[in-house]
C-alpha cells in the first residue's frame, strides 16, 4: 500500500468511531444565538479542543465576549513541504424552533436510511459539524498512520458563525501573527450535486447606496408649480434608467474594471452543467432571463456583477391621488460586485454619474450600506488545481469551480486581515435541511469528506 492508500483504509476502518464522534458533537445544544445555551457553546468548544489535542494538535479555548475561538496548532509544523494552513469550520448551530416540525431530538443525533442513503439526522450534522470532523478526522488518521500531518496544519473554530460573528474581526485582528498561513481551507459549503465534488471560487461582494434627491424646499402644488419646478421623480428615474443600456449593461464609467472573462475551461465546465435557465426562472414564475445579453443565467447569477434597485420612494403613494411635485425622491441600490472590482471606486463613481445628471438647482445626499469585495481564486492557482484533483480521484468526476451568488464574511476578513486566499471545499448537498428542521448529513458526505481531505492534504504537499 501506498503511504496514501493506509491513510485511507484507516479512515475506513475508523469510520464507526468517527460517526460516534459526530454523534456526540452534535448533542451540544451549542445555539450560539440564545444566551440560555453559552454553557453548552462552552462544552462544544472544549470537547472539540480536547479531541484536537488527543491528536497532536495543540489546541486552546480562546475566550470572547461572546463564544469561544478554539485555536490549534499541529506540533509538528517545521520544515513541512507545501502551503501552511489554517482550517476554519464553526462548532455552532442554528436554533431548532419550529420544533415540532422535527420528526426527532434535533440533539439526539441518529443513523437513518431513507430511499436506500444512509444520513445522520440532527442538527449541526452537516452545518457545520459533520463539516468540521471531516477534517479532524482525516488528520486523526494521518497521525495515526504516519505520526505526522503532510503539511503544517492549523486549525480555527468559531462559535458565532450562525450570530454574526461579533467576535471574529477583533479576535482576528489580536491574533494576526498566530493565525496567518499561507492559504485558509473553508469546509461550510456544498458540492455541485450528490455525485460532483465542487470547490467555491467565486463568491459576490456588495456595494450598497441610498441617493437622496431634494429639488424644491417643500411639496409643491402640481397645478400652482408643475412645469417649471424641478420633480425629483423624473430626475430620479432617468438617473435610474441610465444606469444600464439595452444588454444590460452597467454605465457607472470604470464598473466592469477588475471584472474577469471566465477562464475558457471553466466556462467549457459550466456551459455543461445540468443547470436548467428555464426551471430557474420558471420556479419564479418568470421565463425571459433579464441579465446581461451574451452570458448563460448560471454565469450572470455566479460570475457578473450587477447593479440592481432594491426600493424608490418618493411622492405620494397612499390611497386615493394627490396631485403634488414630492420635494425629494430616494432610490436604494446594490451592486453584486465580482472579481478585482473595487466597492469603493464604484461607490465614488456612481456618485459622479448621479451629481452629472443634476440639475445645478437641485441637490442629492447619499447614506452607505456595506461594502464588501468579491472573493475569486484565479484558475491557475496552484492548491486550487491540487484539491480539485484530489477531489476527482476521491469522487470519480471533475471538480465543479462552483460560483456563489452570495458572500461569506469571512472569506474577505481572512484575506484583509490576514492576508490569505481561502480555499472552500465543503461536502454538503442543497437537500441537507441546513437552519431548518430535519438537518441531515449523509454518511457518504461524511466518510468520502473524510477521505477528500486525507487526499487533499496530500496533494498540497507535493
Ligand atoms: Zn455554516
Amino acid at each position: 500500500m501506498t503511504n496514501l492508500d493506509s491513510v485511507l483504509a484507516q479512515v475506513d476502518a475508523n469510520f464507526d468511531d468517527s460517526l460516534k464522534r459526530l454523534v456526540t458533537l452534535v448533542g451540544f445544544k451549542s445555539i450560539s444565538t440564545d444566551p440560555d445555551y453559552k454553557e453548552e457553546c462552552q462544552k462544544a468548544a472544549e470537547w472539540i479542543a480536547n479531541e484536537l489535542n488527543g491528536i497532536g494538535i495543540d489546541t486552546r479555548v480562546h475566550e470572547t465576549p461572546g463564544h469561544p475561538m478554539v485555536v490549534g496548532h499541529d506540533s509538528d509544523t517545521a520544515d513541512k513541504p507545501g502551503p501552511h494552513v489554517l482550517f476554519y469550520a464553526h462548532y455552532d448551530v442554528q436554533p431548532v424552533d419550529p420544533l415540532e416540525l422535527w420528526d426527532d431530538d434535533p440533539f439526539n443525533a441518529k443513523v437513518f436510511e431513507k430511499d436506500g442513503v444512509k444520513m445522520i439526522f440532527g442538527r449541526g450534522s452537516s452545518d457545520d459539524k459533520g463539516q468540521m470532523l471531516t477534517f479532524v478526522e482525516a488528520c486523526r488518521a494521518y497521525k495515526e498512520v504516519h505520526g505526522s500531518l503532510p503539511i503544517a496544519v492549523s486549525i480555527l473554530f468559531e462559535g458565532e458563525e450562525e450570530s454574526g460573528s461579533p467576535s471574529l474581526l477583533p479576535f482576528l485582528n489580536a491574533h494576526k501573527d498566530e493565525l496567518s498561513k499561507d492559504l485558509a481551507l473553508v469546509c461550510d459549503t456544498t458540492m455541485f450535486d450528490p455525485e460532483t465534488p465542487a470547490i467555491t471560487t467565486m463568491l459576490r461582494g456588495l456595494m450598497g447606496e441610498e441617493i437622496i434627491i431634494t429639488a424644491a424646499n417643500r411639496d409643491l402644488h402640481s397645478g400652482a408649480y408643475g412645469g417649471p419646478a424641478a420633480n425629483p421623480i423624473k430626475i430620479l428615474s432617468r438617473i435610474l434608467a441610465d444606469l444600464h443600456d439595452d444588454n444590460g449593461r452597467v454605465q457607472i464609467p470604470g464598473f466592469y474594471d477588475g471584472v474577469e472573462e471566465l477562464a475558457p475551461d471553466v466556462k467549457a465546465q459550466w456551459d455543461a452543467l445540468p443547470f436548467d435557465d428555464a426551471e430557474f426562472l420558471r420556479d419564479v414564475g418568470l421565463s425571459i432571463p433579464a441579465g446581461e445579453t451574451g452570458y448563460s443565467v448560471y454565469e450572470q447569477l455566479n460570475a457578473r456583477p450587477t447593479c440592481e434597485f432594491n426600493g424608490i420612494t418618493g411622492g405620494y403613494t397612499g390611497s386615493g391621488f394627490k396631485t403634488v411635485i414630492a420635494s425629494q425622491a430616494s432610490a436604494k441600490i446594490s451592486c453584486r460586485l465580482v472579481g478585482k472590482q473595487d466597492p469603493d471606486k464604484i461607490r465614488e463613481n456612481l456618485r459622479a454619474f448621479v451629481e452629472e445628471r443634476l440639475p445645478a438647482d437641485c441637490s442629492v445626499d447619499y447614506i452607505e450600506h456595506g461594502s464588501a469585495p468579491g472573493h475569486s481564486l484565479s484558475a491557475d492557482f496552484p492548491p486550487l488545481q491540487k484539491g480539485a484533483a484530489a477531489l476527482k480521484d476521491e469522487w470519480g468526476k471533475d471538480t465543479i469551480m462552483m460560483g456563489m451568488g452570495g458572500s461569506i464574511p469571512i472569506v474577505s476578513e481572512f484575506k484583509d486581515i490576514l492576508g490569505m486566499d481561502s480555499m472552500l471545499i465543503g461536502y454538503a448537498l442543497e437537500t441537507d435541511n441546513i437552519h431548518s428542521p430535519n438537518e441531515k448529513y449523509n454518511l457518504e458526505s461524511y466518510h468520502k469528506g473524510i477521505r477528500s481531505w486525507v487526499r487533499v492534504l496530500a496533494a498540497l504537499a507535493e
